[in-house]
């Protein structure tokens, strides 16, 4: 395979593509912002969560190993911005009459189901909670005050965003804008627009997560977590962090400041965000009806890997607009695939076409082109030139980042009777009773699946 070809990612950072150089060689560091488990992913927030596994599996494509951190925030994150409001968890507590751990459970373990059935393997992945790592957080906060960074009002303890002058280089925020268009009502006792909670005390409300610090008792503001977690589990410096876009003007360049105030190191080296699923102009959003879940697409008979295609037609960086009609084409096409991929005999020598495997290097290391990758799929399935195994084998090994399962069948919705009719149709062709083969194949058609045969036995898809 053709290896050692450069790798290229755009950098909100530098807002340019640049050469990727890992710190370590050979191995990449990367933090994923994950989800606020207060209510069930959607899928504009699950494409967050396919581009970082996409990443992950170009570079172990490119043989790289890759050590990866998705948060689980299970406290902290309030509703508004300007670090006042109810907070998340304990609203999502409320409203389902449940302890804040019970619905943080339940909710990261929905997330979790959603990432298996978009074949994201949580194994290779470590989850850490937010909880687990007040310490670490208080830690951080300490050392930021030690050094000067930090002041107290009198509901909590904040950063001060004009000791660290960088702050807002992460997609050049207009700061003097933000002060301008500041609205009344904020917290007056914030000494700049920008400054934001690294501690909040609980002032007398109780609430049902709450720690002592030496600050007294209180919960972390929803930035430190980041910053405390990702310096534990992939120390102070590390090669990637991603995000949705709105984490940049806000949340990102808070972790930024806090950790380079903190650890007195650079913090990342590449910044990667990514664009929006969109419902016509809007993006999904938990907060509006156009939250669409991963199994409201089972509902209508999408599996979600054919969302999984749908998501790889676009740039990671580029909004897509969600819309049934375009899920039902990727549906086709992902099934063809498939199809296509459970249909063909292997053979036992490897093709020597090296030629579709460097293209597609090059589109993948072109900062994930997955748009072109896709379209040479559909290039590669039509060249005459090539034997169908050829084929076959190929798109397996493009599979490897795809992450499409493309090798595997539809068994998940396949009823135990129809099951039983394929395995005594595979008897009567081990015995070759053709007519009684005959007979079942068409039993199980009329069922509402396509039969396929295969030196491995008789395969079967939905029709
Ligand atoms: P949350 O659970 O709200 O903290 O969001 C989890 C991730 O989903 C974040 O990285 C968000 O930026 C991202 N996200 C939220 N809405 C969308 C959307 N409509 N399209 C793509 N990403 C999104
Ligand atoms: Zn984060």
């Amino acid at each position: 395979m053709a290896l050692n070809m450069d790798i290229y990612l755009h950098n909100t950072l530098t807002g340019e593509k640049e050469k990727f150089t890992p710190i370590t060689d050979g191995h990449v560091s990367m933090y994923n912002c994950g989800p606020t488990v207060y209510n069930y992913a959607h899928i504009g927030n699950l494409r967050s969560y396919v581009f970082a596994d996409t990443l992950r599996r170009m570079f172990e494509w490119n043989n790289f190993t890759v050590k990866q951190v998705i948060n689980i925030t299970d406290v902290g994150h309030l509703v508004s911005d300007n670090d006042d409001g109810e907070d998340k968890i304990e609203k999502g507590a409320q409203r389902e009459g449940k302890t804040a751990q019970e619905i943080s459970e339940f909710y990261t373990q929905a997330f979790f189901t959603d990432l298996d059935q978009l074949n994201i393997a949580k194994e290779n992945i470590s989850f850490p909670r937010a909880t687990n790592y007040i310490d670490e957080q208080i830690a951080m906060i300490s050392e930021l005050e030690r050094d000067g960074y930090t002041y107290n009002t009198h509901d909590g303890v904040y950063f001060d965003t004009t000791k660290y002058p960088q702050y807002g280089l992460l997609g050049h925020i207009n700061l003097a804008g933000l002060e301008e268009g500041a609205r009344i009502g904020v917290n007056n006792e914030k000494k700049h627009l920008t400054d934001f909670a690294l501690w909040k005390f609980s002032r007398g409300e109780k609430r049902e997560q709450e720690w002592n610090s030496p600050w007294g008792v209180g919960f972390p503001g929803w930035h430190i977590e980041c910053s405390a977690m990702s310096r534990k589990l992939l120390g102070k410096t590390f090669d990637i962090h991603t995000g949705g876009i709105d984490h940049i003007p806000v949340h990102h360049n808070n972790e930024i400041a806090q950790s380079v105030c903190a650890n007195h190191a650079p913090f990342v080296h590449y910044w990667m965000h990514n664009a929006w699923l969109t419902v016509g102009e809007d993006k999904m959003s938990k907060s509006s009806d156009n939250f669409i879940r991963l199994e409201t697409l089972a509902e209508h008979g999408i599996n979600p890997l054919a969302y999984r295609y749908l998501l790889l037609t676009a740039r990671y960086s580029s909004p897509l607009q969600f819309s049934w009609e375009a899920l039902e084409g990727a549906q086709t096409a992902w099934k063809r695939l498939r199809t296509f991929v459970n249909s063909t005999t292997t053979e036992s020598t490897p093709t020597k076409n090296t030629h579709y495997i460097n293209e597609f290097t090059a589109y993948i290391n072109d900062d994930l082109d997955t748009p072109k990758a896709i379209a040479l799929v559909w290039e590669i399935m039509k060249d005459s030139s090539l034997e169908e195994y050829e084929k076959k084998e190929i798109l397996l090994q493009f599979d490897r980042v795809f992450g499409l399962q493309l090798d595997h069948m539809e068994t998940f919705d396949i009823p135990e009777n129809i099951h039983k009719l394929v395995t005594e149709r595979d008897t009567a062709r081990k015995e070759k009773d053709f007519a009684k083969s005959d007979t079942l194949r068409i039993e199980i058609e009329q069922a509402g699946f396509e039969v396929t045969d295969t030196p491995e036995g008789t395969k079967i898809t939905k029709k």
